[in-house]
């Protein structure tokens, strides 16, 4: 794409920034279930034809980890977002804390 002018800066605080792990998944899984003592919750998995909440997703702590036994995708919240979204590291930051699209 010619001309584009997307900003990839990152504020020094933007892993402070981030949202809580257990709000966006609340918000972006389907069938998401109860936080276990250990802080994890099963939900549908995005990254595969999931029909039995094979997604592990920590919501207790602020890195959001998660992982599929199933298919095997796993990191934490904002590799979760690149992969939901597609976007490069630094714009799917961007778009975690609110930023992307704004100069
Ligand atoms: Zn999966």
């Amino acid at each position: 794409m010619m001309g584009r002018t997307s900003n990839t800066y990152l504020p020094k605080d933007w892993h402070s920034r981030l949202p809580d792990p257990a709000a966006y998944y609340t918000q972006h899984l389907d069938k998401l279930g109860d936080v276990a003592a250990n802080g994890w919750a099963m939900a549908l998995c995005p990254f595969h034809d999931d029909y039995e909440s094979s997604l592990s997703v920590k919501l207790i702590g602020i890195k959001g980890a998660y992982r599929c036994d199933t298919c095997g995708n796993h990191g934490d919240m904002v590799a979760f977002h690149m992969a939901r979204t597609e976007l490069p590291f630094k714009e799917a930051v961007r778009d975690l804390i609110g930023l992307r699209g704004r100069g």
